[in-house]
């Protein structure tokens, strides 16, 4: 089965933007994923249909298994995201962060749980710090820490190197396979070409809302 089955998906916005036109696509479970596609192609708008931030026009979506409609509930337990933007309140410590967002899910052992999470995305040090004080690369990891506290076993990380330099995207890249080789499912967003190439097993590319491609990563580079 695979970790997130998406058929027919289509959305039109109101005002009658149509951004996704009927895509089918399977996400197998296990693998680093790429949704490749420019701006404006309907990355985004997918991401957020599977996080429940946006309602589909028609169409079927599952996470692990679970329909967004018929088990919203067990849906968004089986599923993390990484938004592309900072978000979280500069004011907490990322123990705060992690521990509010622990107890938003209704994990057990919240503190347990929060002092792991700071120990997988290396910030131990800094987990009584100020979350403002962090730097780029450690707030990024804050973000997918705080995406992680419910132990989904998928993760999506929406553009997660837009706007970051060389360093820390070479720092991010090892941190997803580091995740993906502890058994997380990788799902992320790209434009750059060169990020899916180099991180993803398999990519899909999509454009003016439709999926042009699906294929394995090496299939698609040897052809080009
Ligand atoms: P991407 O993430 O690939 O850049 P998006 O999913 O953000 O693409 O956008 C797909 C299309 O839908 C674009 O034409 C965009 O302008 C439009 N769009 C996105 N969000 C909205 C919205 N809230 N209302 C109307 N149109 C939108
Ligand atoms: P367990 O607690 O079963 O011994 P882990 O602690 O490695 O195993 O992972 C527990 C859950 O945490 C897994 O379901 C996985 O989705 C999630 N997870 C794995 N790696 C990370 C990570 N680096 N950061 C956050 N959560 C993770």
């Amino acid at each position: 089965e695979a970790a997130i089955s998406i058929r027919g998906l289509s959305k039109i916005y109101k005002g009658g933007k149509q951004a996704l036109h009927g895509i089918d696509l399977d996400i197998p479970r296990g693998q680093i994923f790429g949704l490749l596609g420019p701006n404006g192609a309907g990355k985004s708008t997918t991401i957020n249909i599977l996080a429940g931030l946006v309602n589909k026009s028609a169409g079927e979506v599952s996470i692990w298994g679970f329909d967004i409609d018929r088990d919203p509930r067990n849906a968004k337990a089986s599923i993390g995201i990484v938004p592309q933007e900072i978000v979280f309140d500069p004011f907490f410590t990322p123990r705060e962060t992690l521990e509010n967002q622990a107890g938003f899910y209704g994990v057990p052992k919240a503190k347990r749980r929060t002092m792991e999470l700071l120990g997988k995305v290396h910030l131990i040090d800094k987990a009584d710090a100020y979350a403002r004080s962090l730097s780029g690369g450690m707030k990024r990891r804050l973000l997918v820490a705080k995406a992680m506290v419910h132990s989904p076993p998928v993760l999506v990380l929406d553009e997660p190197t837009a706007g970051v330099d060389v360093e820390l995207r070479q720092q991010l890249w090892d941190y997803v396979r580091e995740l993906n080789a502890l058994g997380v499912t990788i799902v992320l967003t790209t434009h750059y070409l060169e990020e899916a190439e180099e991180l993803c097993d398999r990519i899909a590319i999509i454009n003016h809302g439709r999926l042009i491609t699906n294929e394995p990563t090496r299939d698609l580079v040897g052809r080009a």
